[in-house]
């Protein structure tokens, strides 16, 4: 079937010290969106065990080797149309040609006359071209009298509506590539190749749990200074849209026994590890002592709004090595951090080479305030205007715990690190919500 890939060589896993050492302006206490992303990059490790899966169950994998078309596709030249198949060098350019109907070609098999001068076959779509035939007629040019019919000169050319072998793929070509997220289209045109299963990257699991305290599960009764756990719900919708295996670990109390368990529950099953909570500086909490104490963790001042901080490295269990997110609590950074940081960094993950989305550019309609040196994801509505050019609005309420927004919104607005102010009709770059959001 396909070819064995060559896979880029695996990285050494690199220290979160090292990878810090490598990276130019580094500081944990002001990272650069552009930072973090770059330190990621050199901390993950893909996935690389693979396996084969029929492609009915395909979809949303990532393949992992390339896929070299073992046929042709389509396998004949073939009529792209009902009509009559003839020879282009035949048609008369000033009055009608008129042709002797030989034979009829069906889709499905091919027709075994021959044709001689001033003969046509009359021909259905898909099927084979009959040998010496470039050019089909589609029957409503034609005037048909019997079996005998007329082309009008001047509506055709020679090798019109005929399709040619191998247009689509051809033979020994790479048809995809490894790296690729099976989508629909990939899927059929892995099936037009006539595979019936494909190789892929084995799913990511990725362990999710929420901490905090205040943090109430569905099922428990409202209490004072409580809040229903609802990043739990948010981060299992990303994780899984996005093609990961979820290990639902709920909401893990704030006690260091519960979370050294939960952490170590977690390592030993999962390729990464998400929690929320209990990262920000000046936390009561034993969060970030147990990560601390289990893994090689670097927490973040994320020079960023919403956000700001979050931990990252990795735990180690064994022969195992989990990636460890942990991510601030307030739900909409919780969705903001996923979708900078989480996402491309589960993506390297998963083996899934995918191409960067491009930003969407949108005229302001109002004037946005916003300080140079962080990056700013405000919650944006995407619409086209009466003259027909897409601006941008803003939801009302950009407070970091306001889920409701990331409803109303369409997209992020992202306002770059080095970006100042934006004065209403200015372009700014907007990250659309694709689905996975
Ligand atoms: P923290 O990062 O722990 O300081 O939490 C920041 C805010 O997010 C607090 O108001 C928390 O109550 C809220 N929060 C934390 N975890 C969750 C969760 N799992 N679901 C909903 N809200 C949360
Ligand atoms: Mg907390």
């Amino acid at each position: 079937m396909a070819a064995l890939t060559m896979t880029t060589p695996l990285s050494p896993n690199l220290s979160l010290n090292e990878i810090a050492e490598r990276l130019q302006g580094y500081d944990p206490q002001a990272l650069s969106a552009r930072h973090v992303n770059d330190f990621l990059a050199q901390l993950v490790q893909p996935v690389r065990e693979q396996e084969t899966v029929p492609l009915m169950q395909a979809h949303g994998r990532i393949l992992a080797q390339d896929v070299v078309s073992p046929i042709s596709v389509p396998p004949h030249d073939n009529s792209a149309m009902d009509g009559y198949a003839l020879r282009g060098a035949e048609l008369l350019s000033d009055r009608p040609t008129p042709l002797q109907v030989v034979g009829t070609a069906f889709a499905g098999s091919a027709w075994q006359g021959t044709v001689n001068a001033g003969e046509c076959v009359r021909i259905m779509t898909g099927a084979i071209m009959p040998t010496g035939l470039d050019t089909v007629a589609p029957q409503e040019l034609v005037k048909v009298d019997g079996d005998r019919v007329q082309i009008p000169p001047g509506l055709l050319q020679a090798g019109d509506n005929r399709r040619l072998l191998g247009e689509d793929l051809m033979a020994g070509q790479p048809a995809l590539r490894a790296g690729t997220r099976i989508a629909p289209a990939a899927c059929g045109l892995l099936a037009s190749l006539g595979l019936p299963s494909v190789p892929v990257w084995r799913k990511p699991k990725v362990a999710y749990f929420s901490t905090g305290d205040e943090i109430l599960s569905l099922g428990e009764a409202p209490r004072e200074g409580a809040v229903y756990d609802s990043n739990r719900y948010t981060v299992a919708g990303l994780v899984q849209a996005l093609g990961c295996e979820l290990i639902d670990m709920g909401v893990v109390r704030d006690e260091p026994a519960a979370l050294e368990q939960a952490f170590v529950d977690a390592a030993a099953q999962a390729d990464a590890i998400i929690t929320s909570g209990g990262v920000s500086v000046g936390e009561a909490d034993h969060t970030k002592a147990m990560m601390k104490k289990l893994g090689d963790v670097a927490f973040w001042r994320i020079a960023m709004r919403p956000g700001r901080p979050m931990a990252v490295g990795r735990i180690e269990r064994g022969e195992r090595s989990a990636l460890l997110f942990g991510l601030p609590g307030n739900p909409v950074a919780v969705m903001v951090t996923f979708a900078a940081f989480v996402r491309p960094a589960l993506q390297q993950l998963m083996g899934w080479q995918a191409p960067a989305l491009p930003l969407l550019k949108a005229k302001s309609t109002e004037a946005l305030r916003k300080k140079p040196g962080r990056t700013e994801y405000q919650r944006g509505i995407v619409r086209t205007n009466p003259a027909g050019k897409l601006e941008v609005s803003i939801t009302g309420n950009q407070g970091s715990g306001v889920l409701s927004s990331m409803m109303q919104a369409n997209g992020l607005i992202v306002l770059g690190h080095a970006q100042g102010n934006v004065a209403v009709g200015d372009e700014v770059d907007v990250m659309m919500f694709d689905g996975h959001l």
